[in-house]
């Protein structure tokens, strides 16, 4: 999904969260659209360097994972019950803003199954970062990006 998609998703999700907390705590924190903001760019933004950089044979692994979910929600919950309940709630957003990127990427799908369940689905499919790149940077530094 192109990087507006997620930037606009992202942005919803959060505004929401930050609605939903302000019926429970009566304040309203931006922290929480940011932090779901930056959750929902996170994947893209360890992934693709990685990917790019030839670290990891596809642009989907890692945080693109349930297991990178788990130890994001896993941090949340060893904070919260620590007593830094502020910071466990900004955690968890971030968690959230991934969890909205698997969703608009549909992880889920067959075809991209393998990297939603790595590292407990086997081998993966790898891609060459040369054909990703030229196939998706003309996108990025163009005008159409902006529609998308
Ligand atoms: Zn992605």
């Amino acid at each position: 999904m192109e990087i507006i998609a997620h930037i606009m998703i992202g942005l919803g999700v959060g505004f929401i969260l930050m609605f939903v907390l302000v019926l429970w705590s009566m304040q309203i924190d931006y922290r929480i659209v940011i932090a779901t903001l930056f959750g929902a760019l996170l994947p893209d933004l360890i992934d693709k360097p990685l990917f790019i950089l030839n670290l990891f044979g596809n642009g989907r692994v890692g945080a693109h994972s349930i297991i990178a979910l788990v130890v994001v929600f896993a941090i949340a919950a060893y904070l919260w019950y620590s007593g830094h309940r502020e910071l466990a709630i900004i955690v968890m957003c971030v968690g959230i803003g991934m969890l909205s990127h698997q969703l608009a990427d549909r992880m889920w799908i067959p075809k991209y199954i393998d990297e939603w369940l790595w590292p407990f689905a086997g081998p993966l499919h790898t891609q060459d970062p040369g054909v990703w790149v030229a196939k998706h940077l003309p996108n990025i530094l163009s005008v159409n990006f902006i529609k998308y």
